[in-house]
């Protein structure tokens, strides 16, 4: 069949086409749409990170702590008289040395200040002298024994004990790394992070603690995608959260070289609206797909059948053309030469057999082809009546006579009698083709026999022969409109395919149904079954 515009091809190609463009389209979209997301958060990190650049340095100048710095190792002093009071038991003159700025360093390195404070409190235990040793410890005397007089003052020394800590780290830190001066350098050193500065005898400087606390208090000006990276001269110093893309970097004017950097730490909540978009585009496109699909389905599903059945319509016009033709051509035949008086009586005798026979077969042709159009247009009217159901499969086999005798088949019927409401003449055209077929397609010398049985409320009527059979995979198509199974060239028997779908209708009709059993090269049998009295 030649390939027209309309072709299942080209309607597939005219709904799948735009559905692969559209799918393109889609895809493209939401590419675009990631990109102006990621560029409208790059946008957002800039203005963001800007307020937290100075927020952040404000909270970093506010944060930067200060720690006495003092000789360690100690440098030792000169020896005085004062030493001596030291080693005794006058609490006056321990007092009068302790609140005196100029006492000095002892031999050994230490503040006599601070000694005579630890000699006045070992001695006293009042908290007056307690305060006063944190006081000098603290600021006017700092030295290495300042931790020990904080842990002999006790309670009044509560408040210093954590500042000078974080002073004893950064002099810790300091101790490492000698060389930071006045402008202050950033520290990564293990766990310990904190910016670190010397300024003659004081160290300034920020615990880390200090450092997570503001970027704690300056993240809650961010965007919920971000995260933050602090960096100094490109060495990360400390993070919030796992890394990601660098979405923007701005200088923290605080020391020199630091940078804040916003970072993409979720970029799912970036992309998270244009994805989900485009999944709803991609699932309504799925949709539409799966639609058209099932669609283009079952539209090739009944563009192929109707080509198969107008193919069989053809071959059934080609076929119906052929039976016709051939009878009334040998039937004219057989006139012209009855009517010249050309033949000898014996033939003449012939002549009239043959052309009642072929008369018969056109009748049959014709009730069949005008029934099947009856039927298939609903113009069929059923006269059901009761009637002798052996009696009417006698009368058949009677006419079917000469037929068989032809071929030399034999025809066995004689049945019992079997009442049913009926329509008596399509039951005979059923029988009639049953037979036909049945004498047509079976070898000389066989017997074709119709039994009729009772079973339930129901008649079950058999054509049985001992012809070619049929194979399974035909039993249903068989009793399709046109069907006719093999090679129309190689077919050896006449036909058209339409018995076997009247017969199907017309039991139908009555409500009952046709039965195959059959077995390739054992012979067929077709069982008509109906209802005693069908519904009217
Ligand atoms: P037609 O006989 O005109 O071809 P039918 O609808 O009566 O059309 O039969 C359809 C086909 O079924 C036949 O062409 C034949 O191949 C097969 N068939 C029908 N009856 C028999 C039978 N008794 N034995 C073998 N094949 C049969």
């Amino acid at each position: 069949m030649p390939r027209t515009p309309s072709s299942p091809h080209w309607l597939t190609l005219a709904v799948l086409l735009p559905l692969v463009v559209l799918g393109v389209l889609a895809w493209v979209g939401v590419k675009a749409q990631v990109r102006a997301a990621w560029s409208s958060a790059k946008d957002e990190a800039k203005i963001a990170g800007n307020h937290v650049a100075d927020v952040l340095a404000r909270d970093l100048a506010a944060a930067v702590e200060t720690a006495p710095r003092f000789p360690d190792p100690p440098v030792p002093g000169e020896a005085s008289e004062a030493d001596a009071v030291l080693d005794g038991n006058d609490l006056p003159a321990l007092r009068r040395l302790r609140d005196d700025p100029a006492a000095g360093v002892s031999p050994a390195g230490l503040p006599r200040r601070v000694l005579a404070g630890f000699r006045v409190l070992e001695a006293s235990k009042d908290a007056g002298d307690a305060e006063i040793l944190v006081n000098l410890t603290t600021q006017e005397a700092p030295s290495v024994l300042t931790s020990l007089a904080l842990a002999k003052a006790g309670d009044a020394a509560k408040a210093e004990m954590e500042s000078w800590a974080r002073g004893e780290r950064a002099r810790a830190l300091f101790h490492r790394y000698p060389e930071v001066g006045p402008e202050g350098t950033w520290l990564v050193d293990g766990d310990e992070t904190g910016w670190l500065a010397a300024d003659g005898n004081e160290l300034h400087f920020i615990s880390s603690l200090s450092i997570t606390n503001s970027l704690d208090s300056a993240v809650g000006h961010l965007p919920a995608w971000s995260g933050m990276r602090l960096v100094s001269d490109g060495k990360l110093i400390i993070r919030t959260s796992p890394d990601g893309e660098v979405m923007e970097t701005l200088p923290v004017e605080f020391g020199q070289g630091l940078g804040l950097q916003i970072i993409a730490a979720r970029p799912d909540l970036i992309e998270g609206s244009a994805r989900r978009q485009g999944q709803w585009t991609l699932g309504l496109l799925g949709c539409a797909v799966l639609v058209s699909g099932s669609a283009l389905g079952m539209m090739h599903h009944s563009i192929r059948r109707e080509r198969r059945l107008s193919e069989m319509k053809s071959q059934f016009v080609a076929s119906v053309s052929h039976e016709l033709r051939a009878p009334v051509a040998s039937i004219r035949l057989m006139a012209d030469a009855l009517e010249e008086e050309k033949v000898d009586p014996e033939t003449a005798k012939e002549f009239h057999r043959l052309i009642a026979r072929e008369g018969a077969r056109l009748s049959t042709l014709v009730a069949n082809v005008l029934d099947h159009a009856r039927i298939e247009q609903g113009r069929k009217v059923w006269n059901m009546e009761p009637c002798d159901l052996a009696a009417l499969a006698n009368e058949t086999l009677r006419v079917m006579e000469p037929l068989a005798k032809e071929k030399e088949i034999v025809l066995e019927g004689g049945l019992s009698a079997v009442e049913a409401v009926v329509d008596a003449g399509a039951i005979q055209q059923a029988l009639v083709n049953l037979l036909d077929n049945a004498i047509k397609f079976s070898p000389r010398g066989t017997t074709v026999r119709i039994s009729l049985a009772m079973e339930g409320s129901h008649w079950n009527l058999a054509v049985r022969d001992q012809g070619p059979g049929i194979s399974k995979e035909e039993h249903h198509r068989i009793f399709e409109r046109f069907y006719r199974p093999g090679d129309e060239l190689r077919r050896e028997t006449q036909g058209t395919g339409i018995g076997l779908s009247l017969v199907k209708s017309i039991i139908e009709a009555h409500d009952g149904q046709v039965l195959l059993e059959s077995t390739l090269g054992k012979g067929s049998v077709f069982t008509l079954t109906g209802p005693v009295s069908p519904p009217p």
